[in-house]
């Protein structure tokens, strides 16, 4: 099925993951590889429509890697114009830890106290991560993004 695509969306022009932006793709630092199968439950991931998954398409880019295990329900973006994925797949658990971290980090740089690329060097160096480049909230689990919310508020002490 995606070879086809994949020569359908070559022969009409049409940028899609199967026939991604080649500068959008090279534009990626750090791209994680496409999901094979699912963190969550092994299910094996499938790169569908993004109304595979809201019930009609959402964003420029309307795609994502979705797991299709029955009642598994994680999913992940793609970087635009590219088939790389954001981050790793989020089931509902993750996606609501996620968007906390995101909520709690992200004042730090809006605020202008810091830019964002030094806030995220700072968040890696509170959490222990070697490399600023591997430290995306998208690439984090719900333990993980429990201790950013931790790292933050024990900042504030
Ligand atoms: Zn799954």
């Amino acid at each position: 099925m995606s070879a086809m695509q994949e020569a359908f969306d070559r022969a009409s022009g049409k940028k899609t993951p199967w026939n991604p932006s080649r500068k959008a793709t090279a534009r990626v630092k750090n791209p994680l590889p496409a999901p094979t199968s699912c963190p969550h439950c092994n299910g094996a991931v499938d790169l569908v429509n993004n109304s595979a998954i809201y019930g009609r398409e959402y964003g420029e880019w309307p795609y994502a890697y979705a797991c299709t295990a029955a009642g598994c329900g994680a999913y992940v973006g793609l970087h635009p114009f590219t088939a790389i994925p954001l981050g790793t797949l989020a089931d509902g658990p993750t996606r609501a830890a996620r968007k906390r971290a995101k909520a709690a980090f992200n004042p730090i740089w809006q605020s202008g106290r810091m830019t964002r690329g030094e806030a995220y060097a700072w968040l890696a160096r509170a959490l222990g991560i070697e490399k600023t480049e591997e430290c995306h909230i998208g690439w984090f689990d719900v333990s993980t993004c429990q201790r950013v919310e931790q790292v933050i508020r024990e900042s504030r002490q």
